[in-house]
Parts: C-alpha cells; structure tokens; sequence
C-alpha cells in the first residue's frame, strides 16, 4: 500500500506536462524561472490606483500632455506592482532592464515609468482619453501648495519666488 502511493506521487512529480496544461501561473514562472527570483507583476486596481493617486508624494509628476494628438487633461493612469525583488535592487539599471523586458511581454504598453512609492516598486503608465497613445509627457504640479510649502521651509525663499522658479524650471526641461 505505502508503495503504491509512493509510485503514484513519483510519477505526478516526474511527469512533464506539455504546454497546454501548464496553468496561466505556471506559464509565468517558466518564463521568470530564468531569473534568481520570480519577479512577478500584477496590475492595480482601479481602487488602488484612485487611493495611489490621492497620495501627493505619489502624484507630483502629473501627465500634462499626449505626444501624438496634443491631448492635455484626458489622461486614464494604469499602475503596476512588481513583486519579488530586492528592495536593494530597485534602482539597479539590470534589474530595470528585465523588469521592462519582463512588463513588455505581459502587457502591450511601450512607454511606462519605474518608481519606487514607500518601499513598494511600481511601473506607471498613462493612456491619452483620446488616441489611446501611451507617450505621455508628465511634469511637476507647479501650484502643488504642500510642495511649495516644503521648497519655502528648504530655501527661505518667498512663494512668489518660488512660483518663478519652478516655472522657468519647467520651461527649460521643456525646451530640451
Ligand atoms: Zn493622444
């Protein structure tokens, strides 16, 4: 009897399933097995994408314009989390370079942002409401009042001054 059983559990373990019954999970980690550790990414819900962008750390750089149709306020934003990486490891330019290589074959969006949110390693994308382009420009909310408020404890400078700046700041980056 405790023979039978041990048959029946080598052969689940040693049979090699054709591609077919491979599960969707089990397709993914073939396809990271590659890597040290599985790297797995999974898109925000529309929920934890709202609740994301109400944090204003998260939300300083806005999507301000489309660069194929000129579109500047109908923006959907999708927001992905990567798992299973090394917090150590987030800026490394190898790590980015799978997790991109990685995101591509999941998902069909060329342009996306790496960001590191609260310990948390996030991949933004915005979708223009009109053309459904991903090549969004992004940039500062230059009347963020908070950020203001931190630049005016930072510098000593005035709010006025600081508006200044930031705008020939943004003009600058603009031009380039
Ligand atoms: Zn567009």
């Amino acid at each position: 009897m405790a023979n039978k059983t041990h048959n029946k559990s080598f052969q689940r373990t040693h049979k090699k399933p054709c591609a077919a019954e491979l599960s969707r999970s089990d397709r993914k980690t073939e396809r990271t097995r590659s890597m040290s550790k599985p790297t797995k990414i999974k898109e925000l819900t529309l929920y934890e994408v709202n609740k994301l962008l109400t944090d204003k750390k998260f939300s300083k750089l806005k999507p301000i314009k489309c660069k194929f149709c000129g579109e500047e306020k109908r923006f959907s934003r999708r927001i992905f989390e990567v798992n299973g990486v090394a917090k150590s490891k987030y800026s490394e330019d190898k790590t980015q370079e799978s997790i991109r290589v990685q995101f591509r074959q999941q998902y069909p969006i060329d342009f996306i942002s790496l960001k590191t949110h609260e310990g948390r390693f996030l991949i933004d994308s915005a979708v223009c409401g009109i053309c459904k382009s991903t090549a969004i420009v992004y940039d500062i909310d230059l009347f963020d009042l908070d950020m203001i408020a931190e630049i005016q404890k930072l510098t000593g400078k005035s709010k006025e001054d600081i508006i200044i700046g930031l705008r020939q700041t943004s003009d600058m980056l603009k031009k380039n």
